[in-house]
């Protein structure tokens, strides 16, 4: 943000000064008028406000100090929903003016004074995210004497839904789902006093004027089973306090409730009784992956975990996410042991709509997305109806709509106390990431570009001018409700930038139903579509939030599951030496068969299986069934994947750095089978952090070799300069297990002892990876000069890991790049497509054809 001073012109009489400013950012529907005229008040400054297309427009007269102190409280005392993003000021001659009002908009563009001109409407219209209650709210909200008391639905300018009721643009309540309401003399009051923190507050409303609550049960022949035939969903004549008295019955009595509430339904039910977790996991078809818990208050979540200043910071902050924090080891009132199974630490967040305080007061409550497992979360009444009615046993519904469905948001809390996201959606999206300084002005200048994301954790962005629009999360892109999902989050970054996208950007994999998606829109619409590799997205997606220049090469270490190679082949371990222009393939992890291919994703002993016989080592049942701690696939099924293996057929070589810790886990005695993707590679980390983490013994190796000659080979493809050998590291795994394992038959050890022995083995694991990285670094350093080492890609929310990674980076001098604002997950890749593509668009001469662009981004 530049904050140029005020100059003074020395002709003005010395007493006044007039000066210009204008704000951009987010600062249209977030209370930024009344908070600038309730500022020049109490500074005694005069002129007015106004709301113009890209932001705000402040003309102030007063004495220079008052006109300096003005500047400087502008952003220091902002509302906490406004993001400023650029402030430009201009002195001009005084006028004279008297008194400080709020203006009503302009209808035609204007000059600005210097250069530059004023959009009357905007070009890119700032609509605000959802917002959690404010304090002032809830001070309201717990006030029997309040007209608005247990009003669900209060708001503010500082609080409430934005993004999910906005049907179009400009931000006006006539154009949110709000328009069916119309608001009691006491609302409309507020609504147009500029005075009130409720003057423009779009969704105002009261309990005589606004959405209300209603109750529907959900009857079933027998609720312990999923029925074959649907159960009927009975609409009851329960309303408000009532409907939430229901609710909360069948909630008390171990049942399932399906609630609206900002941006889709969640599924609630008691998070302290095991046996409606239980019930509820059943029915979701979600045996082990974790739950959200929603809690009423930080003192109920400090009675079973661990909460750092720093989580509370994210906790309360205006986009309320589901923050990770660690359980706490014998807790006073711990959570049912199947909330979050295996793990030691467990999502929670604070209410972000009042429904969810009422409804959490009796306790912690699972809170999870309404959906059947990898469907997007359900938002329309009808829809959530048809979906959920075999996983609830009732439905608390409301009566403002949601336009587009947005997830909860997800958050993990780094070792330095960032915040870090994994899932970005509620409360972010739709805050724009301004990437000014990876794009040239001549980029910036032209193309508008839409980019789809990948295959799982979907996001789409929007780039124009200096800025790119995320949505809200879409989910994995598969079932036609996620496309749908996708074409509606389209729709709405179309929308709010008035626009169609000049290029389509998707991912190099050809059979992915975006790039299907992608490919097919840009075709009907005229666009220019880019393909972009997986892991250059990453890379650049990384850069553009650090606001590093789009053309200064770093090395971004690229760890993740899966991603389609230039060469055709799927990569995961991947560094990439490049920037939004290119990118070599430095080094990669040395491939390894897959039996089944994407089978392993829920097999992993597939890839232990796979990564044992690339290596040479004896894949046999004397040989690993040992190891193999708790097993549940038969020998019969561990024999056709070795034979698999051994004949080659329906193989898949990868280096993905996912199913390596996955299969390293495997063989540190971790599920064979699993249910969601990573669980293995993280019950492997859960037990590595039991580890003090000082090195006891010597560590292990992954070795680098010198890759194939060259670095792009004769088809243009990129084959890595240096292969990461983990055979050393292997060797010393196998050889440590096969002593514990028998160590544990003599001494007849408890599982907590077994853990005990077994989490150091976990642990060097890790650090291996680790030290592996800085090696990689140090050959880049000195063969390139290149000093920011960027950290990116799924893996890379294993924390102990990035924690390993970034210290031993940073004692040898690096810069280490971490996410802050997109995940480091599939759910940031757009950001980086839409870089990518904007570049690649640039260089392109008109003629040249989508394929000849890839070739040309290999470099
Ligand atoms: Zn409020
Ligand atoms: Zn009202």
């Amino acid at each position: 943000m530049a904050f140029p001073s005020a100059q003074t012109n020395s002709t003005t009489p010395i007493a006044t000064t007039r000066v210009v400013v204008r704000l951009r950012g987010t600062v249209q529907g977030v209370g930024f008028r009344p908070f600038v005229h309730r500022l020049a008040i109490r500074l005694g400054a005069r002129g007015e406000v106004r709301n113009v297309g890209d932001g705000v427009l402040v003309e102030l007269e007063g004495e220079p100090g008052v006109i300096e102190q003005f500047l400087a409280a502008l952003s220091r005392e902002a509302p906490r929903a406004a993001r400023i993003e650029s402030m430009e000021v201009h002195a001009e001659q005084p006028q004279g003016v008297k008194g400080f009002r709020i203006a009503g908009s302009r209808t035609h563009d204007e000059a600005m004074p210097g250069n530059g001109k004023v959009l009357a409407f905007a070009r890119v219209a700032a609509v605000p995210p959802d917002l959690a209650t404010c304090s002032d709210c809830w001070r309201e909200f717990h006030n029997p004497a309040d007209r608005r008391y247990r009003y669900p639905f209060l708001n503010c300018t500082q609080c409430g839904p934005r993004f999910t009721i906005v049907i179009g643009v400009p931000y006006d309540r006539a154009l949110t789902t709000m328009r069916r309401f119309t608001m009691c003399v006491a609302c409309q009051r507020e609504y147009d006093d500029p005075t009130h923190r409720r003057f423009h507050a779009e969704p105002n409303a009261c309990a005589d004027c606004g959405p209300q609550v209603a109750w529907s049960v959900v009857r079933r022949a027998d609720t312990d089973m999923r029925e074959p035939a649907l159960p009927v969903v009975h609409a009851t004549d329960a309303r408000n306090e009532n409907a939430l008295r229901a609710a909360l019955t069948v909630l008390r009595a171990g049942g399932i409730v399906a609630a609206k509430g900002i941006g889709g339904y969640h599924l609630l039910c008691d998070a302290r009784n095991a046996d409606a977790v239980a019930r509820l996991r059943l029915r979701k078809d979600r045996p082990h992956k974790p739950l959200a818990v929603l809690v009423d208050t930080l003192s109920t979540l400090r009675t079973f975990a661990d909460v750092r200043a720093s989580a509370v910071v994210s906790l309360e902050s205006p986009a309320h996410p589901i923050v990770l924090v660690p359980t706490s080891k014998g807790a006073a009132q711990p959570l049912a042991h199947n909330v979050a199974p295996g793990l030691d630490s467990v999502g929670v967040m604070l209410p972000a709509f009042p429904l969810h305080a009422l409804l959490a007061a009796d306790g912690p409550l699972v809170c999870t997305s309404g959906n059947l497992s990898d469907e997007p979360i359900a938002w329309r009444d009808v829809d959530a109806l048809r979906r959920l009615a075999v996983l609830a046993d009732g439905f608390l519904t409301h009566n403002r709509e949601i336009v587009l469905p947005c997830d909860d948001s997800v958050v993990s809390i780094g070792d330095d106390g960032h915040e870090q996201p994994v899932r970005r959606s509620r409360g972010y999206a739709p805050y724009p990431i301004p990437v000014a300084a990876s794009l040239p002005a001549s980029i910036r200048a032209s193309a508008s570009v839409l980019a789809v994301g990948a295959e799982l954790k979907s996001t789409a962005a929007w780039l124009a001018a200096d800025q790119v629009t995320l949505s809200s999360h879409i989910g994995d892109v598969g079932s036609p409700e996620t496309l749908e999902a996708l074409t509606l989050a389209t729709g709405q970054l179309e929308a709010m930038h008035h626009g169609r996208a000049d290029v389509i950007a998707c991912d190099l994999h050809p059979e992915y139903h975006s790039s299907r998606w992608a490919a097919e829109r840009a075709r009907q619409s005229g666009a220019t579509l880019v393909r972009v590799q997986h892991h250059h997205a990453h890379l650049a997606a990384l850069m553009a939030e650090h606001g590093l220049p789009g053309s200064t090469p770093i090395l971004a270490c690229t760890f993740d599951g899966t991603g389609w190679g230039t060469d055709g082949t799927v990569w995961g371990g991947e560094m990439l030496l490049g920037d939004c222009t290119g990118f070599t393939r430095v080094a990669s992890l040395t491939p390894f068969p897959l039996a089944g291919g994407d089978a392993a994703v829920r097999q992993p002993l597939r890839g232990a299986l796979g990564l044992l016989h690339r290596h040479g080592h004896d894949v046999s049942d004397n040989a690993i069934a040992p190891m193999l701690h708790h097993t549940e696939l038969t020998s019969e099924a561990r024999r056709l994947m070795i034979q698999q293996l051994e004949r080659g057929i329906a193989c898949v070589e990868t280096s993905s750095m996912g199913r390596f810790l996955d299969a390293c886990a495997v063989l540190c005695g971790g599920p064979a089978k699993v249910s969601y993707e990573g669980q293995a590679a993280i019950l492997l980390e859960v037990l590595a952090r039991q580890y003090p983490g000082t090195r006891m013994r010597a560590g292990y190796n992954i070795d680098v070799h010198e890759g194939p000659a060259s670095s792009v080979n004769r088809d243009g493809v990129h084959a890595p300069r240096w292969l990461m050998n983990p055979a050393p590291m292997l060797q010393a795994l196998l050889w440590d297990m096969q002593a514990e394992v028998s160590a544990s038959r003599s001494l007849n050890r408890t599982q907590d002892a077994w853990a005990d022995a077994i989490a150091p083995i976990a642990w060097h694991v890790h650090d291996a990876v680790a030290r592996v990285v800085v090696d990689i670094a140090l050959r880049v350093r000195r063969d390139h000069g290149t000093n920011h080492i960027g950290l990116t890609g799924g893996v890379f929310q294993n924390q102990l890991l990035s924690t390993l990674t970034a210290r031993a980076l940073e004692t040898d001098g690096f810069e280490v790049l971490q996410h802050r604002r997109v995940p480091c997950n599939d759910g940031g890749l757009a950001l980086g497509q839409a870089l990518i593509a904007a570049h690649a668009t640039q260089k392109m001469s008109p003629t040249s054809s989508t394929s000849r662009l890839t070739h040309h981004l290999a470099r």
